[in-house]
């Protein structure tokens, strides 16, 4: 089989990744299951390494890879699309050309989804994801042999070659298979997920069903019913039916040549109410889905559609999303519970406590304690680090505690009022925190619970819409720079600050400024050289008076605020302490020097003025919009989004919300109060008229619009919500970054925004 150019479906097994493909070999393995699958063939992985040794070819790659500094992104671009080019236009080998005509005319022409799985096991998917191209509808056997090439050239994009280099990997020791699927012209279609995606829940399946091709190019109007099966006894739970005024369907008139070959079709009157699927078809399709998922031992996302009154399944995958969930139910748990607080970062966590009072106790926190405080501040970064899991007495869900814990991943319960005051120094307990909205618990002793693991090994989950990430501290850069993420969407300076660990006005008047921009000069680099050509949104120092003060030096220059969050913060001090903010603009220049993709974004803006005042200031040191340097400011305070227009009036290039303070604001709820926990809640419909507000208003205008606060960390619902509105970019939390891709890959499914 090995030395056949292509190989059919039904003669593969999910042994035979290397070969075909993950994708490839999945249908393969649920076809022997007796799944139908739409009838298909696949190039294998050893045709496009046949294909490479075409005269000079290999040599040509090679040649432009070796000359090519990564960190250049102009040239990155043009030598991605000088190997593409020759990977295009050399002549297909003969023997391979002839096979793929043979197999087309055998899985009876007409017209195919050419798609594309590259095929190295040692190498992470996420580096793969998104990279390699799908063509649909295509028909002719010339069209085909041509969209394999294609296919191939992909995998050669910019961001998989940077990888690859990055990781010291054999850029041409890669493979890459093609399966080429007979398309289903579906009546209906839709994805099955065994268990529910948003709440993680494993019991249910949960199916959305449209009228229709589920590729739909043409974005907009389509939601899909949606049901929800109770996975053991087979029986519906629970029917949202929405009503579909018009369905897409492959136009009878396209002759195979373009792809924009789907029409729009309105339905009639009687089929626009009706429930998409029969309650029978439901349960047709969940007992394939429990099927497959058996087979696998995982839940699984799969994607599914019915022509001719048949069911076919075009893909399956395990579901990548449900990692945060711990399997654990409370009174799974016998060990007596000591306390329970605000869930903050999901997972599990035992050792000994340590309880610090003040910062000058940080070194009694060892490898593997259980850090116990009333609340953390900057300071507690490093301790926070070598902490098995973070417990603390105050605080909410975007608290310091909490945000610096899910960046970090370590199991975090915030606000439990009383514990340092009930737990004991060296006391044996185990953190246990799950995100689907219980508390997080602290249990005596080390408690065994299972944690999920699923590993991310889906394939080519692309999405328009960008997903970022949040960091701070620069030793995970090059980790998080490694991942599935299209950049960094907020980069906190006060991490690298609180590292410094002096005053910069301190610094300023003992004559060290030139040290300070050096010293935070090196933990930015750090991140703008592992994104590159990624861009890296550094947030301009935003620490209160309070953290300020904890610095050395900053008694004498900080006041004691009663309220420090709605204090000298933000905005204001750039404007009042020029100098300072000088220091900033100095690093953001000096690291400009070597990596353009360093942009700026100004938090806590109170008034237009204050935003004219710090662009003139930057203006004036030399950092101006351009084609590669870009202003964002955020939008936290509420006069950003009933005066938004006026903001935008004085000249930004994008705006990213941040939810953590807007919500503080909105609902007048102090976000460090643990007794107002409860009402902190981003979901709030006055939250929610905000966020739809600015993003309706910033598309108006033409700029970007992207969210860097906790909530679409914490509700995965609600970033279905924003990449409904159209939102540009998500900036989550490092844990949160594949399960946020997925959902947006299926809200834009559902949209049919269909990545090409
Ligand atoms: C926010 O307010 O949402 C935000 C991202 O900034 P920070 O949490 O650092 O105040
Ligand atoms: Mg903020």
């Amino acid at each position: 089989m090995r030395e056949n150019p292509v190989v059919w479906l039904e003669d593969v097994s999910k042994g035979d990744i290397s070969l075909v493909g993950g994708k490839g070999a999945n249908l393969g393995e649920i076809t022997k299951l007796g799944i139908p699958v739409p009838p298909a063939f696949i190039v294998t992985s050893h045709s496009y390494l046949h294909f490479l040794e075409r005269p000079g070819l290999i040599q040509k790659i090679r040649r432009t890879l070796e000359t090519l500094d990564i960190n250049q992104n102009t040239q990155l671009q043009e030598a991605s699309s000088q190997i593409k080019e020759s990977i295009i236009s050399a002549p297909m080998p003969s023997s391979i050309d002839e096979a793929i005509r043979k197999a087309y005319h055998r899985l009876g022409r007409g017209l195919v989804a050419v798609r594309s799985s590259a095929t190295a096991e040692d190498l992470p998917e996420a580096s793969f994801a998104g990279q390699q191209r799908t063509f649909l509808n295509i028909e002719g056997e010339d069209r085909v042999v041509a969209a394999v090439q294609e296919c191939w050239a992909s995998l050669f994009e910019p961001r998989a070659i940077f990888y690859r280099v990055q990781h010291g990997f054999d850029d041409l020791k890669v493979g890459i298979a093609v399966p080429v699927q007979r398309m289903v012209q579906a009546e209906i279609s839709g994805v099955l997920f065994t268990a529910e995606p948003v709440s993680g829940n494993r019991e249910q399946i949960c199916i959305e069903a449209i009228y229709g091709l589920g590729e739909a190019v043409v974005s907009g109007e389509v939601t899909p019913d949606r049901y929800i099966v109770d996975k053991r006894e087979l029986t519906i739970l629970h029917k949202m039916v929405v009503k579909q005024e018009q369905k897409l369907v492959k136009n009878p008139q396209a002759d195979g040549s373009t792809r924009e070959c789907n029409v729009w079709v309105a339905l009639s009157s009687r089929e626009q109410k009706k429930q998409t699927l029969p309650d029978e078809e439901i349960i047709a399709l969940a007992r394939i889905g429990k099927k497959i998922e058996r087979h696998y031992g995982s839940p699984q996302d799969i994607e599914w559609a019915r022509e001719n009154d048949k069911f076919y399944i075009v893909q399956t995958r395990p579901i990548t999303t449900l990692k945060e969930a711990v399997d654990v139910e409370e009174e799974e748990v016998k060990a007596p519970l000591l306390l329970s607080g605000s869930a903050a970062t999901p997972g599990v966590g035992s050792g000994p406590v340590t309880i610090v009072r003040n910062i000058s106790e940080m070194d009694r926190i060892k490898e593997g304690n259980v850090l116990v405080a009333e609340m953390t501040s900057p300071d507690f970064v490093p301790a926070m680090k070598r902490a098995a899991a973070i417990v603390t007495d105050k605080g909410g869900v975007t608290s310091h505690a909490a945000i610096v814990s899910r960046e970090l991943g370590k199991p975090c319960v915030v606000g439990t009022e009383v514990a340092t005051q009930t737990l004991e120094d060296g006391q044996l307990v185990t953190v246990v925190v799950k995100l689907d909205g219980s508390p997080g618990r602290v249990y005596e002793g080390r408690v065994a619970v299972d944690k999920e693991e699923a590993e991310f090994l889906g394939e080519d989950v692309r999405t328009l819409t960008k997903v970022l990430v949040n960091l701070a501290d620069p030793d995970l850069a090059e980790e998080m720079a490694s991942r599935d993420v299209d950049g960094v969407g907020l980069l906190r300076a006060e991490f690298i600050v609180a590292h410094i660990g002096e005053h910069p006005r301190y610094m300023l008047d003992h004559g060290r400024g030139a040290e300070f921009v050096e010293k935070l000069t090196e933990g930015i680099t750090k991140f703008a050289r592992a994104f590159h050509p990624r861009p890296v949104v550094y947030r301009t120092n935003d620490f209160k008076t309070n953290e300020y003060r904890n610095l050395k030096g900053g008694e004498a220059y900080e006041e004691v605020e009663e309220n420090p969050m709605l204090g000298y913060r933000g905005c204001s001090r750039y404007i009042n302490d020029r100098d300072v903010f000088k220091l900033e603009i100095e690093t953001i220049k000096r690291v400009r020097e070597r990596y353009k993709n360093l942009w700026v974004m100004l938090p806590f803006v109170r008034t237009v003025g204050e935003l004219a005042q710090a662009k003139e200031i930057l203006q004036e040191e030399g950092l101006r919009s351009s084609q590669d340097f870009k202003l964002w400011m955020m939008v936290e305070v509420p006069s950003n989004v009933i005066l938004l227009d006026d903001f935008i009036d004085v000249g930004l290039d994008g705006i990213s919300i941040g939810s953590n303070d807007l919500t503080q604001l909105t609902l007048g709820v102090d976000r460090d109060n643990s007794r107002l926990a409860e009402l902190f809640d981003e979901r709030n419909d006055a939250v929610l008229w905000s966020l739809e507000r600015v993003i309706s208003i910033a598309k108006r205008r033409g700029i970007t619009y992207s969210i860097c606060g906790q909530a679409p960390s914490f509700y995965p619902e609600l970033t279905a919500k924003l990449v409904e509105w159209g939102v540009t970019s998500v900036s989550v939390s490092p844990d949160m970054i594949n399960r946020t891709r997925q959902i947006m890959a299926e809200v834009e499914r559902r949209l049919g925004k269909v990545p090409i």
